[in-house]
């Protein structure tokens, strides 16, 4: 079986990512395996900070790697936080005050102007010096509500409600979240696009 490394160290993450390239004889290690120190992420977009981290995982093991990058955007905050919605509150931030911070922006917002999504790419580069890496994007759509609700999933999770499914993203169970989320999307996509490419079986 071959080793691809996962530039993130969130169980999660890997447990994921795992199930869906284990069919495909792919093992999948976080870089905490290899004590690797979590990259700058100083890009613009979530392919550029993608990008970064799966390089700086291949340039330190000698690995293919896969990194992603996500977050979410709001359309009455012209598409912030973006990129920086793990830092959105500023110093110190959590889940917490990100969260306070983007109802407290939105206040006096309408229903039908709190559109939001989140956004997922995700990368696979043979090398650090790959030239041609794999890309696929995915993404989650639903609106902003005004008071956060559930106890399940993390960052935006409570305030995300997802018309679809008629609850809020912090209902759902991790098993139903990992079927229809962002980054499942793009991990499928990109699944899609190493099998075509003949990277794996
Ligand atoms: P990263 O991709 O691990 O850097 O995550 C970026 C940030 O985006 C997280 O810290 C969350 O604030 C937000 N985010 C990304 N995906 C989700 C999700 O599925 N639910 C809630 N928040 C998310």
């Amino acid at each position: 079986m071959s080793k691809i490394v996962l530039a993130s160290g969130n169980a999660g993450k890997v447990r994921e990512i795992n199930d869906l390239l284990a069919n495909h004889g792919i093992e999948v290690v976080p870089q905490t395996a290899y004590d690797i120190p979590e990259a700058v992420e100083d890009g613009l977009t979530f392919v550029e900070n993608a990008l970064k981290k799966a390089r700086h995982a291949a340039k330190l093991t000698g690995l293919p790697a896969i990194a992603d990058d996500s977050g979410i955007e709001v359309d009455a905050l012209n598409h912030a936080p973006g990129i920086y919605s793990a830092r959105y509150s500023g110093e110190g931030a959590n889940d917490q005050r990100n969260n306070e911070k983007m109802l407290k922006e939105l206040e006096g917002v309408e229903e039908a102007k709190r559109s939001a999504r989140y956004q997922c790419v995700m990368v696979f580069m043979r090398d650090a010096d790959d030239p041609t890496p794999i890309i696929a994007q995915g993404s989650f759509e639903g609106r902003i509500l005004t008071a956060p609700r559930g106890e399940g999933g993390f960052g935006y999770d409570p305030i995300f409600w997802i018309p679809e499914q008629n609850c809020a993203a912090a209902e759902l169970s991790l098993e139903a979240k990992n079927k229809i989320s962002h980054r499942a999307i793009a991990l499928n996509r990109l699944v899609e696009k190493l099998t075509q490419a003949g990277i794996v079986k």
